[in-house]
């Protein structure tokens, strides 16, 4: 993109530069210049008023949504399978979907059409993880870039303890990792990422391969943590020399040594919880998945108050949904239940988990999810309902949130260049 492109939104900007509390600017302009925001003006500076300005009326204009953990092979498979929990829902189903990434056709399809939903559904960033097979990973950089996303890319490794058929060689792995990270590293927006799939589909050498790779090349890493009681317990007896399950990334500079997602971090002790702290670990909370796979609940409350920054994620196909809001509510309504049975633990409030939908997640990404100067123009437009009795910008997002579809959203910009 050109670094003078000047972009001017006119509407009702929207957004959470604080963790709960909305920031409301009616009737402004939100103005942007090579991609990041300049600043919001009630009046337009007489220096823009040759300019072209997308006006939107009283439209609200809120950040693009930021997905920190979803599965892009597993977009044909939303809703399948979901009487099962984790593992069994693993082996019936998931590597079975995913083993079709080996051929290329079938991976352009899916990708084409996973890129397609993330771009009508507002989400304008997205950390996301691929299958084993290099070739079709590579297909999914292309898509993402062409479709003018932001996203961290992952392909999975893994190489042990998973069918045959879907088991990599480790030095293999390594080496198809490393390829892919020297092609897409100079990437502007969409970036690679490592991505062991967990702790018990990893050999000990695996694990330390990608940790050398993480430290070498400087790279983010994303995997799960906590998710399942059984996966916790699997864990434990592969690992029998760590008395923890986050030590095994831990060993490997797998956690925290460069910016690192988790996952779920749902079956935390408080010690654990206070170490995602010290060492900025993000744990990413996929309340859909966390429900459909009968996993249990995060205590987000618990980690806000420990000074965790959490992310949220669709976590599709665990999650049956690639729309944020959705995600939002069902955070909100999971933190509702979980203070029944822990008084101390407050719900959600919508700005809070707003928030962590769009700049705290978005902080993954550097200077993402808010309309602060300096930050990324990411952006998404609102179409007014057409309501017998007007609604205040307020009572306009929570209705967005709580009832919006992705025909709700009229237009789309990441980095300032409109989607
Ligand atoms: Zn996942």
């Amino acid at each position: 993109m050109e670094k003078k492109y000047i972009l001017i939104l006119k509407g009702t900007i929207l957004f959470t530069p604080t963790a709960g509390k909305f920031e409301i600017h009616p009737d402004s302009y939100l103005i942007a210049q090579g991609g990041l925001i300049c600043g919001i003006y009630k009046d337009l500076p007489e220096k823009y008023k040759d300019l072209t300005i997308e006006d939107y009326g009283n439209s609200l204009i809120i950040p693009g949504f930021v997905d920190l953990h979803t599965h892009a092979p597993q977009f044909n498979q939303i809703g399948l399978g979901l009487d099962y929990k984790l593992l069994d829902w693993l082996n019936h189903y998931t590597f079975q979907e995913e083993n079709k990434f080996r051929q290329i056709e079938y991976a352009q399809k899916v990708y084409e059409k996973f890129a397609d939903t993330l771009v009508s559904s507002g989400t304008t960033r997205s950390a996301i993880f691929a299958t084993i097979h290099p070739k079709s990973c590579q297909i999914l950089f292309e898509i993402l870039k062409k479709k003018g996303l932001g996203a961290y890319l992952g392909k999975v490794n893994m190489d042990t303890k998973c069918p045959d058929f879907i088991k990599e060689n480790t030095q293999q792995s390594l080496a198809n990792t490393e390829e892919l990270i020297l092609a897409w590293s100079d990437s502007e927006l969409v970036k690679p990422i490592i991505t062991p799939r967990f702790a018990p589909t990893s050999t000990r050498k695996l694990l330390e391969g990608l940790g050398k790779l993480a430290l070498k090349y400087n790279l983010p890493v994303q995997s799960h943590l906590a998710e399942n009681p059984g996966e916790i317990e699997w864990v434990q007896a592969l690992f029998p020399e760590h008395d923890a399950y986050y030590k095994v990334y831990d060993h490997y500079n797998l956690f925290g040594q460069t910016p690192t997602l988790m996952a779920h971090c749902i079956h935390l002790t408080d010690d654990e919880i206070d170490i995602l702290a010290t060492k900025k670990v993000v744990p990413v909370h996929c309340p859909d998945s966390n429900l459909n796979l009968t996993s249990g609940i995060m205590p987000t409350r618990k980690m806000l108050k420990a000074g965790v920054n959490i992310g949220l994620g669709s976590d599709i196909g665990a999650g049956h949904s690639l729309f944020m809001p959705q995600i939002i509510v069902r955070a909100i309504q999971l933190s509702k239940i979980y203070s029944l049975q822990h008084e101390e633990d407050a719900p959600l409030t919508l700005p809070e988990a707003f928030y962590m939908a769009t700049k705290g997640g978005g902080s993954f990404f550097g200077k993402v999810g808010s309309f602060e100067p300096g930050y990324a123009a990411d952006a998404i437009v609102i179409k007014n309902e057409n309501l017998p009795s007007e609604l205040s910008p307020l009572e306009e997002i929570q209705r967005f949130i709580y009832t919006g579809s992705a025909q709700n959203i009229a237009a789309r910009y990441t980095a300032g260049k409109k989607l």
